[in-house]
């Protein structure tokens, strides 16, 4: 009899590391945990490759990666926005991804197609060479019950969703208020809109969904979606949360981190807004000037301004030298309790540190799971993409965060700024919020345990992908 080869997976993130880094510890687990190979497809327009081969480094044998032929957007105008990029990096390389996916269907066993949240225009080509299509989506159970309900909501409302005089209310989810739904659906007369509502509109063909959450952080928003699979829609299965485990990846971050030694336990405020939020001048200002106020110690990760607060999503690093943005003798004033570090922390290690007591995010999501795996209350500031329902997630529902409020001008406050630090670091809300976040750190230990939640959901994917017959 011959002897079956072993199940072979091809996954295929779309730009952006907050989608590649918790599809790579996916890709570990199956290969360290279930005995799957997988191959990732990438398409990319060229401009992240250094920054996601550093992810892509010393992974195990049996992951193997292969990036398409970068694809171009000179035709596209200067402002579109990062969500219609991302699509279209994918459709533009869908040829290329056919040839790939069909050498692999030649010469491996391929069981599937795992995409992530943008990747559905990718599910033809999986079934083409008769492999399974899963969606990850790296955020949570809020967010995805959205994008199963934005055909609806579309059909239903012909205003904006900002203004929506009800907040939306999705099955066993905190209510939210139109101005905080998902940004890239907030204007639709922009070519994005449309973009979100076909790729929604997909959602339901998936054979399945792995989500980035896990049942006692979601309980009644994952439950209300896994009986959707009982109406025909795609099944649910909660597996996080998947972290950046790596820790030693590319940067080196020992600067951050001999500082960190040195300052008292739970004294430091970690400020970072991700890999690709950006504010404007002014906004770094009053910044700067609220953490200089608060008299807390912080950790400050700063890009140079920029009008479009994801203005660095496809390149990371800063435009330009962002200390020459900074207050005049800033960080002269504060050296004895900052360490402001420009564009990229070891973020992992950061939250991670003893020293680090809160953390001031842009409620990207891998940040925020991040943030609960060690335990690290938050300040919440959304900029873009779905961080205003996570924040809305954190806040109200949660209870784990604080959210800034911005003025009448527009910004975030210098006072306030300061008010949330100290609040967050030596107030009694700040103890609070640790209190919470602290059981929704065990919890989290307890998904990812042997017999935990996140585990069996993983387990029973996998049998499925296994037995998976062309
Ligand atoms: N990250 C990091 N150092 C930084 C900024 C970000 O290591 O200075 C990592 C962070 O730990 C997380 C990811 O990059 O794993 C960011 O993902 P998230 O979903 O929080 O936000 P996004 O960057 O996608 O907006």
């Amino acid at each position: 009899t011959q002897v079956q080869k072993p199940p072979h997976i091809a996954m295929v993130p779309t730009p952006g590391m907050g989608h590649l880094i918790p599809l790579v510890e996916l890709a570990k687990k199956l290969v360290l945990h279930h005995h799957f190979f997988v191959t990732f497809i990438i398409p990319t327009d060229g401009s992240s490759i250094k920054s996601q081969k550093a992810v892509l480094e010393s992974l195990p044998n049996a992951i193997s990666y292969v990036f398409l032929p970068p694809v171009s957007f000179d035709d596209l105008p200067k402002d579109v926005r990062p969500e219609t990029l991302i699509v279209l990096t994918l459709t533009r390389s869908l040829p290329a991804l056919r040839d790939s996916f069909k050498v692999l269907a030649d010469s491996t066993r391929l069981v599937a197609l795992v995409a992530d949240l943008f990747g559905v225009d990718a599910f033809d080509v999986a079934k083409e060479f008769g492999a399974l299509s899963y969606i990850f989506f790296p955020t949570n159970a809020l967010s995805l019950s959205l994008i199963f309900h934005i055909p609806e909501l579309d059909e239903t409302y012909s205003c904006e969703y900002k203004e929506l005089p009800e907040p939306v209310k999705l099955p066993g989810c905190v209510p939210v208020q139109g101005i905080d739904i998902l940004d890239p659906i907030q204007d639709k007369k922009n070519d994005t809109y449309k973009r979100v509502l076909h790729v929604a509109k997909r959602y339901p063909f998936a054979d399945g969904i792995m989500i980035n959450s896990f049942m006692d952080l979601e309980p009644s928003a994952l439950k209300a979606l896994m009986e959707g699979a009982r109406e025909g829609k795609p099944p649910v299965y909660p597996i996080g949360p998947l972290i950046q485990s790596d820790l030693s990846r590319g940067v080196d971050g020992s600067e951050c981190l001999n500082w960190l030694d040195k300052q008292p336990e739970r004294s430091v405020l970690y400020v970072s807004f991700g890999s690709g939020g950006t504010l404007t001048h002014e906004q770094l200002n009053e910044l700067a000037l609220g953490l200089e106020l608060s008299g807390q110690r912080f950790l400050w990760v700063v890009r140079s301004p920029h009008e479009n607060a994801s203005a660095n999503y496809f390149s990371v690093q800063s435009f330009k030298d962002p200390f020459d943005f900074l207050p005049k003798g800033f960080l002269e004033r504060t050296k004895e309790v900052g360490l402001v570090v420009p564009s990229w922390a070891p973020q992992a290690q950061v939250l991670s540190h003893g020293s680090t007591g809160g953390f001031l995010s842009h409620c990207g999501w891998n940040s925020i799971l991040e943030s609960i795996v060690h335990g690290v209350p938050i300040i919440a500031w959304p900029l873009y993409a779905e961080q205003r329902m996570n924040a809305v997630l954190l806040s109200d529902d949660l209870k784990v965060a604080l959210r800034v409020k911005v003025n009448d001008k527009g910004l975030v406050g210098h006072k306030d700024i300061a008010n949330y630090a100290r609040g967050l670091i030596e107030g009694e809300e700040g103890k609070l919020l640790r209190n919470k976040m602290k059981v929704l750190k065990d919890s989290a230990a307890k998904a990812l345990s042997q017999d935990g939640s996140s585990t069996k959901s993983l387990a029973e994917v996998t049998q499925l992908l296994k037995s998976h017959k062309k």
